[in-house]
């Protein structure tokens, strides 16, 4: 008799998110190989996509569930940025999910020298600042290094997503679906900054970005 994980339907229909949503990033090139990783909250803990795991090729079953305490519940071992995700959930407690990809442009805008530490993307369009808001770049650091997770602690509370530098990014919103369109919108952005580097641009100015925060309730 094989181990069933018992679960409940809430629980499982958020496993079924993360697999469809997963094989869509996937498909779709916006995260290759192995790389990048997906997580919900739980009542009773979260899930995330396991290590070395293709986010094309999830199995619902074998997600990790996770406790707060960083122990894993059930499922395959989790994705070894766990602790990125950890450290948002903590700080921001309205966040429901996490997204964390290497999607090109992003990456290839957090390798840019000259960027501002502070906010490292310029609101060239509204649903940009609708979405993400203010980028900060997080310094670079090694795979796995727990100062990482110290860096993404210090900024989390007031920014609902980062740039890891010479990495990508990570998204936070209330549910999944949320957290993936704000990603794509980040990179998308990024896809436009890259496109008009050489080319005169006019983004937002301060008074357009007030008018949006004001009128859809921003707070960043
Ligand atoms: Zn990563």
């Amino acid at each position: 008799m094989s181990t069933m994980i018992k679960t409940n339907a809430d629980e499982m229909r958020l496993r079924e998110q993360i697999v469809e949503f997963g094989r869509s990033i996937f498909d779709r090139g916006l995260t290759a190989g192995s790389s990048g990783n997906l997580s919900v909250r739980l009542e009773d803990g979260w899930l995330l996509t396991p290590t070395n795991a293709s986010l094309g090729r999830l199995d619902p079953a074998r997600l990790a569930k996770l406790d707060w305490k960083g122990n894993r519940v059930s499922g395959d071992p989790p994705s070894k940025e766990a602790f990125l995700h950890r450290a948002m959930y903590e700080e921001r407690h309205g966040a429901g999910a996490i997204v964390h990809l290497h999607s090109t442009h992003s990456a290839a805008v957090s390798c840019m020298d000259g960027l501002d530490p502070a906010d490292c993307l310029p609101p060239l369009t509204a649903y940009y600042v609708m979405k993400i808001g203010r980028l900060p770049l997080i310094p670079y650091y090694r795979p796995g290094d727990p100062a990482l997770g110290e860096a993404i602690r210090g900024l989390a509370a007031r920014h609902s997503a980062v740039l890891l530098a010479n990495h990508g990014p990570v998204v936070s919103a209330n549910t999944l679906e949320a957290a993936v369109y704000a990603i794509e919108e980040l990179e998308e952005t990024a896809k436009l900054f890259l496109l008009l580097r050489n080319a005169p641009t006019r983004p937002l100015n301060a008074e357009q970005i007030q008018e949006l925060k004001a009128t859809f309730k921003l707070d960043f």
